[in-house]
């Protein structure tokens, strides 16, 4: 828990949130600023601000994060169709929140990645 990450204070019911999935080791949240008509962050409740930050220590929470955003994709009905599991690590690539979070898009055409 860091008390200054938005994401640990969602888990812990500080901010309220739209939690779609949870278990011992991770939660699933609507994106509040969705990118396609479904989009879904899956997380640890562990507090690991990136995935540079994952090391053999975290295989197990990785493939299990993993694993969620699949059952996810079944129960919004965008499997068939196609989706993308999308992690922003770094400034580069757009990460505004420091901690570990899978998106999960689908519900439309995505596009070419570039
Ligand atoms: P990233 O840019 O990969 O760090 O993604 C952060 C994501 O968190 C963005 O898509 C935001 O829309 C989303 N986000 C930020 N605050 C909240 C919140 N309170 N509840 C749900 N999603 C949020
Ligand atoms: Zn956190």
């Amino acid at each position: 828990m860091n008390k200054d990450c938005i994401f640990c204070r969602i888990i812990s019911g500080e901010i309220q949130s739209d939690i779609i999935y949870q278990d011992e080791e991770v939660i699933a949240i609507r994106d509040i600023n969705p990118q396609a008509p479904t989009h879904l962050l899956v997380l640890p409740r562990a507090h690991i601000p990136s995935l540079a930050d994952v090391g053999a220590d975290q295989e197990q929470l990785l493939g299990h994060l993993v694993h969620v955003a699949n059952e996810l994709a079944k129960s919004e009905g965008i499997a068939e169709k196609g989706y993308r599991l999308v992690i922003n690590c770094g400034l580069e690539a757009g990460q505004e929140v420091p901690h570990l979070h899978l998106h999960l898009l689908g519900g439309r055409p995505l596009g070419k990645l570039g």
